[in-house]
């Protein structure tokens, strides 16, 4: 069967936040009815791994895709991008606010010189992040603006799985009704009624750096840093993040260092490090944001002391500056912090 449908996957908020499972609950109400649009309930997206049926689902939609999540737009994007679902980036209506200085002309904004992702294809994904407006109706809106600009047909999701994976798997994220109506069930204080088998599979809290390719120059610094064993290389000698959960819990440290600020924790406090789309390396320049630091510690003294403090808690010997640290690194960070000395902010 074909159809021209584009699919909208609603990552949930980690937690039971009320208001933050009201909102999925009514765009997931709204869309359920919406010719034009499969929509399904997963859990955090960053929280699944790559076996968990929710990625494994998102891996079988064929066409056009719209994700939902509780993350800036740019860290859903190369979570997808890590767990292999790749697609050209589409254009949103709703937009976190820019985590840079709208003062900066837009001469002085330079184009990403990543290596850039690899094996994309030939269909768009859409990135929405749910903290960016409070009503539900704004996301239900923009979506059916997406679902009328994508009018090039696509093959029915139903139709579609077959395989690996089984459809029987996936079969909890192919019906929203029973999605919704078990969760309405668990809300309520019903357990013992809610129906488990239609609910998205449990996760647990996660925490591991994700790369934005757009930026990485694969310069290889972080795999210097990290002493942790998470970065590695593939096939083709570009970098990725191998061992995601050997990653130490709260720590951002490789991000501090990355000279392209490629490196996202997308549950980081901090915006420039959560993923909010900013700009770097040259004219990007907000120091609290950057660096995180604000007492005025520099992004790397802060990175050298926050990997000292994880090789102290796995029993191991502080290093400070003496190992990964690229002097091409400190060279580029002295000179940026003369360069905001010499600026009037
Ligand atoms: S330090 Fe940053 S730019 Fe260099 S390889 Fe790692 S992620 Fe890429
Ligand atoms: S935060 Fe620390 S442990 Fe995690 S990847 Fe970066 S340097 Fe390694």
């Amino acid at each position: 069967m074909v159809g021209s449908k584009v699919t909208v996957v609603i990552c949930q908020a980690q937690g039971r936040n009320p208001v933050k499972r009201q909102m999925e609950e009514d765009i997931l109400t709204a869309l359920i009815a919406e010719p034009g649009v499969d929509v399904s309930l997963v859990p955090h997206l960053y929280d699944m791994p790559h076996d968990h049926t929710g990625t494994l689902f998102l891996k079988s939609v064929p066409g056009n895709l719209v994700v939902l999540g509780w993350l800036y737009e740019r860290a859903t994007r190369w979570t997808l991008d890590r767990a292999g679902v790749r697609g050209h980036e589409g254009s949103s209506l709703i937009v976190s606010e820019r985590d840079d200085d709208e003062d900066i002309d837009e001469e002085d904004r330079h184009e990403p010189r990543g290596i850039g992702t690899v094996e994309v294809p030939d269909r768009t994904i859409y990135c929405l992040d749910l903290r960016v407006r409070n009503d539900a109706i704004d996301y239900i809106t923009e979506i059916k603006r997406i679902v009328d600009e994508n009018s090039v047909q696509t093959v029915d999701l139903m139709s579609f799985i077959n395989g690996s994976p089984k459809q029987e798997q996936l079969q909890r994220y192919l019906q929203p009704e029973r999605q919704l109506e078990a969760r309405r069930a668990l809300d309520s204080g019903s357990t013992a009624l809610a129906d488990k088998e239609a609910l998205p599979e449990d996760t647990r809290r996660r925490w591991y750096p994700v790369i934005d390719y757009t930026r990485c120059t694969n310069c290889m610094e972080c795999i210097d840093f990290c002493l942790f064993g998470v970065y590695g290389v593939d096939a083709l000698d570009r970098i990725l993040v191998e061992e995601q959960d050997n990653c130490k819990k709260g720590c951002p440290a490789c991000s501090r260092v990355c000279p392209e600020n490629a490196i996202i924790f997308p549950q980081h406090k901090t915006p420039a490090i959560a993923g909010a789309d900013g700009d770097v390396g040259g004219i990007k320049i907000d120091l609290t944001k950057l660096f995180g630091g604000d007492d005025g510690t520099s992004a790397l003294d802060m990175a050298v002391k926050e990997r000292d403090q994880e090789l102290i808690l796995d029993g191991r010997e502080a290093v400070g500056m003496s190992v990964g640290i690229a002097s091409r690194t400190h060279d580029e960070f002295d000179d940026l912090m003369d360069d905001l000395d010499a600026l009037d902010f």
